[in-house]
């Protein structure tokens, strides 16, 4: 089934547009990557599909489910599945980490039909779930990723994840350079949280992190459009040719 239908979806800033038009269609089981260089719109995308304020939809659709997502507030959005990872690395002082988790996971729960879990029994969880993210369990009493490294912030997200069980989750690794071991992590938790029922949208600007994690498709974004599709192959292509084909691309298309 289809998990995840974005159609012609345009959004801008300030007036100013952005996305052009992207048609994405995700279905259960599936891994996409979506590449791309800087300032391509990839980000753009996540925050759209989160929600993000700062950005307009002004034209297309983005459905979940047949639900559209514009008439969803980003809380209900993740409530009802659609994880965006890049959501919640900010920090909330005076929060502990663990409380954060046990809110996040129980307004998860309670839109499932489950019931909600109480200190104890979301502790039993938390420690089953701490070894996809091998997370030593002193980060759990910090404040909400206070003073936490890029790398701490990425397996923070990552055992969110783990615990809210999404069932479209979309990850942008970020221009920021995670090192070797946060990507180890995250590609470790996405691998392990994959499933016939769910799909993964990884945003990433490297091939490195599908060495780790084998999409079954591969976008090239390049002016707030996905130029591009195909298998895995085309990342490992990209990674050949680079990017100037796309600039030949767009200046027939523009
Ligand atoms: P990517 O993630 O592919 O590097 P982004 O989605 O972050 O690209 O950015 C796409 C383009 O949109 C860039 O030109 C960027 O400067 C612009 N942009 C994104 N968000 C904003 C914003 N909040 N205000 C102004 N410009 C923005
Ligand atoms: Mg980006
Ligand atoms: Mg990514």
């Amino acid at each position: 089934p289809v998990l995840l239908e974005i159609s012609d979806l345009h959004a801008s800033v300030d007036d100013l547009p952005i996305l052009k038009g992207v048609n994405l269609t995700i279905r259960a089981g599936e891994i996409h990557a979506v590449m791309g260089r800087n300032g391509s719109g990839k980000s753009t995308l996540s925050k759209v599909l989160a929600g993000h304020p700062a950005y307009t939809v002004t034209a297309g659709t983005m459905r979940y489910r047949g639900t559209d997502l514009l008439g969803l507030d980003p809380e209900d959005r993740a409530r009802i599945g659609v994880f965006l990872g890049f959501q919640y690395p900010v920090e909330i002082p005076g929060v502990s980490n663990l409380e954060f988790l046990r809110v996040a996971t129980n307004a998860r729960r309670t839109a499932q039909g489950q019931e909600e879990l109480d200190t104890f029994a979301f502790e039993d969880l938390v420690q089953e779930r701490l070894g996809v993210v091998q997370m030593d369990p002193a980060f759990l009493e910090r404040s909400v990723n206070e003073g936490f490294s890029g790398g701490e912030k990425k397996r923070n997200e990552i055992l969110q994840m783990a615990l809210l069980e999404p069932v479209v989750a979309i990850l942008d690794e970020t221009d920021s350079g995670l090192d070797i071991d946060a990507l180890r992590i995250v590609a470790g938790g996405v691998n392990h949280l994959a499933s016939p029922d769910n799909a993964t949208l990884l945003i990433t600007h490297y091939q490195r992190l599908l060495d780790l994690i084998t999409p079954d498709y591969v976008h090239v974004m390049a002016s707030g459009r996905l130029l591009r599709s195909g298998g895995k192959e085309l990342a490992l292509e990209l990674e050949r040719t680079g990017y100037d084909w796309v600039d030949q691309e767009l200046a027939r298309l523009e």
